[in-house]
């Protein structure tokens, strides 16, 4: 899928989602104007100086924040380090986040924001320099109360020590400003697994609970071997799943007999990817969706599942570790051939959810135990789970529909209670 087209299947995607929900819920047009429109958009220029073809050269950057809504707490989301992003696509990530931590009930709205660049291509200290530099342009615009960014496609705790180190400059050390930072400066036990300790454990839930299957006779395909995906994938072989496919950029692997994500993850260390690791059969990320599986967990990109290969999608339930894995016109696919979603914004609002845990801990300057997090997120994602599940059942919906629904009702609320 082109640039182009990925940006506006995001959009897309997120709009007609949108507008179901507020259709089902009534909303009057100013209402939903309101929802709709991000508070804040900006996009600024990085230039930095970095080393190419033996020589520095100065290079712009476009850096970008879209602050969607704040009714019910401070913009929250994450910053992405990625070649293709744009402002299009950061406005319907930073309204996933506003749903996202509504459904969740933590107090905080949405936000979303990254740089045009691959972080492959730079060496460490041109990283640090082109973060900082962003941090310098961002500076009035985020806070401990205002807006804190976090981890997301392409960053990493590092990038967030450099956020804390360059904020910290101008304004006082102020942990809380930034959350998935490094346990040294304050992060928090758990937060680097969060968000697929509880894609898997919410894709367990609804395996057993709703699918009835069992375990051990579960096979699990994971699409992507990022943060997200490898943690998933640990946490359903430590469950007694067998992931038997996983990807990352450079194509995918298949076991019948289970992976080994333990070697997997020592292979890539070594090789840099998963292309040509032994004992495995090599097969690309289209055959990877298609095979016959109980579980499917995206946990790549948006819109790696279309309507060009919905129809051949075999799982019988998919979690979505991703955000906006699946385009609108998939979704009614899928959802007519009968296969459970679990949606973006519940599967994997475990990252924001321990980043909340993480901002709490530094404004109490009190750490918690690495049980005391993994407990907590993995029930307040259950609590999430059953208002959904309820929701869903009463209203006869799939579990997007409530899960929207019950987010954008909770702002609205939020709004009108805060008065215009
Ligand atoms: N980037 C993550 C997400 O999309 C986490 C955001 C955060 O922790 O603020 O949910």
């Amino acid at each position: 899928m082109s640039k182009q087209d990925k940006q506006c299947a995001c959009q897309d995607t997120q709009s007609s989602f949108l507008e179901r929900a507020f259709e089902r819920l009534h909303l009057e047009d100013a209402e939903q104007e309101m929802l709709l429109t991000s508070f804040r958009e900006i996009q600024v220029s990085i230039p930095v100086v970095v080393h190419k073809n033996n020589k520095d050269c100065l290079i712009t950057y476009k850096g970008y924040r879209v602050q969607h809504n704040h009714a019910r707490g401070p913009f929250k989301g994450g910053l992405r380090y990625h070649p293709d992003i744009n402002m299009g696509e950061m406005r319907a990530l930073a309204q996933l986040m506003t749903w996202k931590s509504a459904l969740v009930e933590i107090p905080f709205g949405g936000a979303k924001g990254g740089i045009a660049v691959d972080p492959e291509s730079l060496s460490s200290s041109e990283l640090e320099a082109l973060t900082k530099r962003f941090v310098q342009k961002m500076a009035p615009l985020i806070g401990v109360h205002d807006d804190i960014p976090a981890p997301d496609v392409g960053t990493n705790p590092q990038v967030m020590a450099w956020i804390l180190d360059e904020y910290s400059k101008t304004h006082g050390f102020r942990m809380p400003v930034v959350t998935g930072k490094p346990l040294e400066l304050g992060g928090s036990e758990g937060r680097l697994e969060a968000t697929g300790h509880g894609v898997a454990h919410l894709a367990n839930k609804a395996a057993v609970e709703e699918l009835e299957l069992d375990p051990e006779q579960s096979g699990v395909v994971i699409q992507g071997f990022g943060n997200v995906g490898f943690h998933a994938a640990m946490r359903m072989e430590a469950m007694g799943y067998r992931v038997i496919a996983i990807s990352d950029v450079t194509g995918g692997v298949f076991s019948e007999q289970g992976i080994s994500i333990a070697s997997a993850q020592r292979y890539i260390q070594n090789a840099g990817h998963l292309l040509g690791m032994p004992g495995v059969e090599a097969i690309s990320n289209d055959e990877l969706l298609m095979l016959p599986c109980e579980i499917l967990i995206p946990a790549a990109l948006e819109a790696t599942i279309t309507c060009d290969n919905a129809s051949r999608i075999k799982a019988q339930l998919i979690v979505e570790g991703a955000n906006m894995p699946i385009t609108q016109g998939a979704d009614s696919c899928l959802q007519e051939r009968g296969i459970l979603i679990i949606p973006d914004l519940l599967a994997n609002a475990g990252g924001v959810l321990t980043s909340y845990y993480e901002w709490v801990q530094n404004l109490q300057q009190f750490p918690w135990d690495r049980e005391t997090v993994l407990t907590r997120l993995e029930n307040r994602l259950g609590r999430s789970y059953r208002d959904v599940r309820k929701r869903a059942t009463e209203k006869d919906v799939d579990f997007r529909t409530a899960a929207y629904e019950l987010a954008v009702s909770r702002v609205n609320q939020a709004i009108h209670l805060r008065g215009f």
